[in-house]
């Protein structure tokens, strides 16, 4: 029984080496990031190169609490906006996803999630420019100080 048992795991490894080598390499222009209920996003930078003509950023909340009390969500400014966009996401609410209704600084953002959720958002690399200085934030209330990034482009 046990020599079966071990045949059988050795047929597993052995089927999973097998396949590595058909895996496809990561796309570059497919990027992920994680949140958790202690309030901090899991990457201090994320970057994509200018060959992308789109971009999806997937949002995992590896988190337990709902979005009411620790939502987050993955907002893309410019530098020099994330401050005032939010404040202005603060007041917009969690049905507005924390991001003011027509925010033209804002230049892509996803849903505000909970734990255990995701989601993503894909936008046209034609919004920036190739060096760029983009940051991204949580727009939750009172997250952004510690949940905000470098986004890196080209
Ligand atoms: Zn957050």
């Amino acid at each position: 029984m046990t020599l079966m048992r071990n045949t059988l795991a050795t047929a597993a490894v052995l089927g999973a080496l097998a396949a590595a080598p058909y895996a496809h390499a990561a796309d570059p222009c497919k990027l992920e990031i994680s949140g958790n209920d202690l309030m901090q996003y899991d990457k201090p930078e994320l970057s994509a190169p200018a060959t992308c003509k789109q971009i999806t950023v997937t949002l995992h909340h590896t988190g337990k609490l709902p979005r009411e009390a620790m939502g987050h969500n993955w907002v893309l400014v410019n530098a020099a906006d994330l401050t005032a966009v939010a404040t202005a996401g603060m007041g917009a609410g969690l049905a507005n996803d924390y991001v003011a209704t027509g925010d033209k600084r804002v230049l892509a953002h996803t849903t505000t999630i909970g734990g255990g959720e995701s989601t993503s958002v894909t936008f046209a690399t034609s919004i920036l420019k190739k060096g760029g200085a983009y940051e991204y934030l949580c727009t939750f209330p009172g997250h952004n100080a510690l949940m905000h990034g470098i986004f890196k482009f080209g």
